[in-house]
């Protein structure tokens, strides 16, 4: 096997190795402001917040931090929506010298206090919205102080005076909390707080810049301990790769949340680190989508496959004006070909597979973006700096091209393990190679594919099945908006192969027709034998689709005959 074969295929811009500058990720911020204080770090709602403000706000929120004691190394949790809020959180925690712990809003109670619990963090910067809930498993955690904020605090006049009523309307109920105690508030914060400079000890190697919980596909969460150099270097590989980006000029659609380190690394670090402007957006809605990128013309636009699924299958998609979109990166789960095609001609841009996961802060590989060498189907090469192989079951001898097995990687973007879970970490590493968890083979020419999740293949009477083969086939089929495929418990085979689909607004689809179609296309112990279809599928915040959920719903309803 030839070493690296993927390296042919790299433009001349795109360096093989590349060198990190041993700063801490907060200093990109530091450097934006010094070389573009007057330019948008942030569009937020009809908003701007310049690099100054950032930066400023930061340096506020750093120093109230350590006004209530927080020592270096300790975890300050941030539980919030992307606003403007959030970002000067993240960094304002990181000029603290504290360790940042991403925490989902939508997360119920026993989840928020697992996480508060296992990360230990004794500060938390929050949405007012839900202050009850955290107030009601406080005891379990060590909370010491919360900070509160809304998204009223950061909207223009007059938004901010009609949002308290659309939340309420929204939510049922409004929270009103007073600065005093262990409550803060955000904007007293901002008012009163000091913006002297801050200088800590620091180890590029070592430190940990962020604990970062899986995403959850994957069973027991766990914090996964990503450093500065992690971070820089995945953010540096980000630069490399997307080396047509224009320092100061470009402008990142943040829709991903940043409480996935999808969205922190690709949107929120890259973006300061190049002095752009992202637009953030608290959620995912593809109408308030079409007109964010119709009215501020962003540039960059990275995102998953549901999300760009979505936009094409909108019936006004015709009306908005998409064309500033120029180049996209998918990621989180398989980008099926029709959809590229169709975005790539709606927009005029370029959208490329790519991979990675939380583990490797988290982009390995990527087609190569403005490269004629693109594969459909593939998630590209791995990128500058990046290792990538394929393992069998128990070797550490690299498969040969085309053989399936186990992918693996290495890099400077591989975690420094998981928070006080040595033994998992020990499993999760094999000779100095993280395991995925991924089934995949490369190619003669170095391109990676993506069978399935380990977890997810299906063995039915005998049969091995990936659930990426038949999903391929019925996204092919004109009524399918979405679908999903699942081993599903099965008396006779062990494993039975079900599909759940969404039928794209306005058109129909009987399960006989769709059989048809995966007759047609499919050897017969891979074509489904039972059809759901739903209005939509379960999925995670940043819109992977839940295998494991559905999976879970069939064995229950199993228990309850
Ligand atoms: P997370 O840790 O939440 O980022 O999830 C990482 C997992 O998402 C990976 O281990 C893969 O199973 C999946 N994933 C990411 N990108 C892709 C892709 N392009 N195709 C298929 N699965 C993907």
């Amino acid at each position: 096997m030839i070493e690296k074969p993927w390296l042919s295929h790299y433009p001349p811009e795109v360096p093989h190795t590349l060198d990190y500058e041993s700063i801490p990720v907060q200093e990109y911020l530091t450097r934006a402001y010094k070389k573009f204080p007057t330019k948008i770090a942030i569009h937020f709602m009809g908003r701007d917040v310049t690099y100054k403000e950032l930066y400023e706000s930061s340096m506020k929120f750093a120093n109230y931090l350590q006004s209530l004691g927080l020592q270096s190394g300790e975890r300050v949790a941030i539980m919030l929506p992307n606003c403007p809020q959030g970002v000067i959180g993240y960094y304002g925690i990181l000029y603290a010298g504290g360790i940042v712990v991403q925490t989902n809003p939508l997360y119920t109670e026993r989840e928020v206090a697992y996480q508060l619990k296992d990360s230990g963090a004794k500060i938390i910067l929050a949405m007012d919205i839900l202050y009850p809930r955290i107030t009601k498993v406080i005891k379990e955690t060590n909370l010491e102080n919360l900070i509160i904020t809304g998204i009223k605090d950061y909207l223009p006049f007059p938004k901010n005076l009609i949002y308290p009523f659309i939340q309420k309307k929204q939510y049922g109920f409004s929270v009103k909390v007073e600065h005093r105690g262990m409550n803060h508030l955000f904007t007293e914060i901002m008012k009163v707080g000091k913006m002297d400079s801050i200088s800590l000890p620091f180890d590029f190697n070592e430190d940990i810049a962020l604990l970062q919980y899986t995403g959850g596909t994957t069973g027991f969460p766990k914090g996964v301990m990503l450093t500065h150099k992690n971070l820089i270097a995945n953010a540096s590989m980000c630069r490399a790769w997307l080396h047509e980006c224009r320092e100061g000029e470009e402008s990142i659609l943040g829709i991903l949340p940043f409480f996935h380190v999808y969205g922190m690394t690709t949107v929120m670090i890259f973006s300061v680190m190049q002095g752009n402007r992202m637009v953030l957006l608290p959620k995912f809605d593809v109408e308030t989508a079409l007109k964010t990128i119709d009215k501020q013309k962003p540039t960059l636009f990275p995102g998953a496959p549901t999300m760009y699924i979505g936009i094409l299958n909108h019936p006004d998609v015709k009306k908005y004006d998409l064309s500033s979109i120029v180049a996209c990166l998918s990621g989180s789960a398989p980008l099926p070909a029709e959809v590229q095609e169709k975005f790539e001609k709606v927009t005029g841009g370029r959208l490329v597979e790519g991979y990675g996961l939380t583990e490797t802060s988290p982009v390995t590989h990527a087609n190569l973006i403005y490269s004629a060498d693109r594969v459909k189907g593939s998630i590209g090469v791995p990128w500058p700096d990046t290792e990538a192989t394929i393992f069998g079951p128990e070797s550490t001898d690299p498969l040969t091209y085309g053989e399936i097995g186990e992918i693996a990687v290495k890099g400077p973007q591989v975690m420094k393990g998981y928070w006080n879970r040595q033994e998992d970490t020990d499993m999760t590493m094999r000779d100095g190679w993280l395991l995925t968890g991924d089934l995949g083979y490369m190619d003669e020419n170095g391109f990676f594919y993506i069978v399935d999740r380990k977890k997810d293949l299906i063995i039915a009477g005998g049969y091995n099945i990936y659930p990426r083969d038949v999903e391929e086939v019925l996204y092919e089929h004109p009524a399918v908006q979405e679908c999903v495929v699942a081993g599903v418990p099965d008396p006779y085979r062990g494993e039975t192969v079900k599909a759940y689909i969404v039928v794209k607004e306005g058109m129909t689809a009987t399960e006989e027709e769709l059989n048809t179609h995966c007759r047609e296309n499919l050897a017969s112990f891979k074509v489904p034998r039972i059809y759901e279809f739903r209005k939509e599928l379960p999925k995670t915040a940043i819109g992977k689709i839940l295998r494991r959920n559905l999976i879970d719903e069939e064995r229950e309803k199993l228990k309850q005959v």
